[in-house]
């Protein structure tokens, strides 16, 4: 059974973009990140900080701009106006999920889709699913790394993928079954309608399970030496301690997997390196540079 390192793949990939960021800064251009939150949930405070950190790490300009929660919606859609227009920002991220009072397809409908490095504007989804896409979304494009880097090709393979939402669930399910490296696999998309969701999972060659239900993915449900890709980030209570854990039963399945990721330590740090690695894209677009992107 191999582990599969996601501190370690991402911090090859951090080396690679912290390169491009020498790369485009010798042609005269500065790569900037920006992130907004109008939030004051302590997880995307957390997450926007890790981003921003992220972004010092690499060399590259990290801005964050903080929208009072109470605010009207107005002062969002502002404010990515106001980063749009703003040449040295390159990349756009807006902290989800948003306050109530905001309307959270209008947020990403606003963002412009060349700054767009989460990958979600309607327009970058639209090419993501016609096979071109601008940027991959970052979990499921640090997830095609991480089974690159454990030698997993999945074309030809059964995929399954437990969970169909916007930012995980679908977009992986086009990576997999898309054409190109890193995809060609038969890929099932199973949710919270699925009936006998084992009977799917126990065929994969490949399980991504993004469920969001803490430890959901049993021994059973896998098949002996399938590869497990665990998503999940779920906190919960243990021995009266507050601990992370993800949608994987990971003691156990561990035992009949071939390869699998851990929480934390595998597709959560894959996710922040996949944003940098978009926004020095996005840079290099907006400005013609060319650069070696790792
Ligand atoms: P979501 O809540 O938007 O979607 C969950 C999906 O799971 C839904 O599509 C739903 O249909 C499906 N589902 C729910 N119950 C199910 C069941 N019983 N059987 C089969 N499918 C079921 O969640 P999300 O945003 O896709 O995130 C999923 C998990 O991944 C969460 O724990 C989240 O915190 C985590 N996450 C991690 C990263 C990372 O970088 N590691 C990034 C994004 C999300």
């Amino acid at each position: 059974m191999t582990d599969i390192d996601g501190n370690a793949v991402a911090a090859e990939i951090r080396a690679g973009v912290a390169d491009c960021v020498e790369t485009l800064q010798a042609e005269g251009v500065d790569p900037a990140l920006a992130t907004v939150l109008m939030s004051d949930d302590p997880a995307s405070e957390t997450y926007v900080s890790m981003k921003q950190n992220d972004c010092e790490e690499v060399g590259m300009r990290g801005i964050h701009v903080d929208v009072d929660d109470d605010a009207p919606a107005e002062e969002l859609y502002d404010t990515v106006e106001e980063l749009n227009a703003d040449d040295e920002v390159h990349g756009i991220l807006v902290q989800m999920p948003v306050v109530d009072q905001v309307d959270t397809r209008r947020v990403l409908r606003s963002v412009d889709p060349a700054k767009d490095v989460d990958g979600f504007h309607p327009e970058n989804v639209g090419r993501l699913v016609a096979g071109n896409p601008r940027f991959k979304p970052c979990t499921p494009h640090g997830i095609q790394r991480l089974l690159a880097s454990a030698d997993v090709d999945p074309e030809g393979k059964e995929a399954v993928v437990v969970g169909r939402s916007d930012i995980v669930g679908k977009p992986m399910a086009n990576l997999l079954f898309g054409r190109g490296e890193g995809g060609n696999a038969t890929t099932t998309v199973c949710h919270s309608r699925t009936e006998d969701l084992a009977s799917h999972t126990r065929r994969a060659d490949i399980v991504v399970a993004a469920a969001g239900i803490p430890e959901f993915i049993t021994a059973d449900m896998v098949s002996e030496g399938a590869t497990v890709i665990d998503v999940g980030i779920n906190r919960v209570e243990r021995d009266g301690e507050s601990t992370l854990v993800g949608d994987v039963a990971y003691d156990e399945v561990r035992e009949k997997a071939s390869a699998i990721t851990p929480v934390p330590g595998g597709v959560g740090p894959m996710t922040r390196a996949m944003l940098l690695y978009n926004t020095v894209t996005a840079a290099s677009e907006q400005h013609g540079v060319e650069i070696e992107l790792p």
